[in-house]
């Protein structure tokens, strides 16, 4: 049976895939990035389909879904590759009594999706810790290890390889402290569900718990059984403006390289999309989560143009509100809204 991006992706749309390669090490990524490259063939790279919607006509190329598994702890200094799932490399570093990723516990996905989007939360982001990433060239075919200034970090969410197709991160090294204290907790919610004071620092167990916690009540931990979770996390970015219209004085506002930030949950709930909002809209297979306004939820037998159309709906629903357009936070590949 032909695998289809529903069956790879969270949000659980998209069509046929024509050649599909799990490349398990390290080295079998390299030789068939070479292959594809030398061959000419469209390729799209994937981790875990987390971030990542397809349309329906799918992908008439070559797929490669990194499966690699090398993971390499000296000191403070973890090197695992682009296949690595994400939470089991989380999991294991606070075991081993490093602190520094367990604010990002429970994100889903792989290790080289996080350098993509610069993967955050809780106040931290995945460059806070990086140290260099091993990056494939598909231009020159050359492998090079990168420091993060050349990453193209600073904006919110960006980064050099966010829509392009141009590099391909084959392994990640973060540098993280052999300490039983985390950073700072700067997130009011967070520091109250560990019982201490913002600012205050906790063991990173207990942050990685409380996490997990928080996470699991806004719907943001994969679970099959819980459609608030076929989603791509936050399907819309908070946009960053260069100046901020008077139709959102009230809006939460933060600081950005690029100017200033404003939550699109605020703007989406405020022009009229609650949580939940879809239910009763268009044929009810799409719907904003109910406990979380920016993740755009499958709730079962979607179809991408679906979850399009939806997306459309809302953006065009806060646009006619505060004449800001929203964007995707997630890669779109053969589809638009
Ligand atoms: C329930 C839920 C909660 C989420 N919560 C958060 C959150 O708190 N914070 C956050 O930042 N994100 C969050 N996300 C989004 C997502 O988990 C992250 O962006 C994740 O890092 C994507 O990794 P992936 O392996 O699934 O990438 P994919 O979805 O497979 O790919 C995403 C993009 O990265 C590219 N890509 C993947 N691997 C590579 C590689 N090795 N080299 C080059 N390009 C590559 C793909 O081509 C695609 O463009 C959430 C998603 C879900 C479903």
């Amino acid at each position: 049976m032909t695998t289809t991006f529903a069956d790879l992706t969270t949000m659980r749309v998209g069509g046929p895939i024509g050649r599909l390669h799990t490349p398990e090490t390290i080295p079998e990524v390299v030789d068939l990035l070479h292959e594809t490259t030398a061959a000419g063939d469209p390729l799209l790279v994937m981790g875990g389909g987390s971030n990542l919607i397809v349309g329906d006509v799918g992908w008439d190329g070559t797929v490669i879904k990194t499966a690699s598994s090398e993971f390499d702890i000296d000191g403070e200094v973890v090197t695992a590759a682009a296949g690595v799932e994400w939470d089991h490399l989380v999991r294991t570093t606070v075991a081993e009594g490093l602190a520094g990723l367990e604010a990002l516990s429970g994100i889903p996905g792989l290790v080289g999706g996080t350098p993509v989007q610069n993967v955050g939360a809780f106040g931290t982001v995945t460059s806070d810790v990086l140290a260099s990433l091993s990056v494939y060239d598909r231009q020159t075919g050359a492998l090079e290890r990168w420091t993060p200034d050349r990453c193209g970090f600073g904006s919110h969410r960006q980064s050099v390889f966010k829509h392009s197709d141009r590099w391909v991160v084959v392994d990640v090294t973060y540098r993280l402290r052999r300490s039983d204290q985390s950073k700072p907790i700067g997130y009011a919610e967070l520091a109250a569900r560990l019982g201490i004071e913002v600012g205050g620092t906790a063991a990173p167990a207990d942050v990685r718990e409380a996490v997990l916690a928080l996470r699991r009540g806004r719907g943001m931990i994969l679970d099959p059984e819980d459609h608030d979770t076929w989603s791509v996390g936050s399907f819309f970015i908070n946009p960053v403006l260069a100046e901020v219209p008077d139709s959102v004085r009230d809006c939460p506002r933060y600081p950005d390289a690029k100017g200033t930030k404003l939550p699109a949950a605020w703007l989406i709930e405020r022009a009229g999309f609650p949580r939940g909002f879809g239910h009763d809209w268009g044929n009810g297979t799409v719907a904003l989560s109910s406990r979380h306004a920016l993740a755009v939820t499958n709730r079962g037998g979607a179809t991408t143009s679906e979850v399009m159309k939806f997306a459309a709906h809302i953006r065009e629903g806060v646009e006619a509100c505060f004449g800001i357009r929203l964007g995707p936070e997630c890669d779109l590949v053969n589809c638009s809204f």
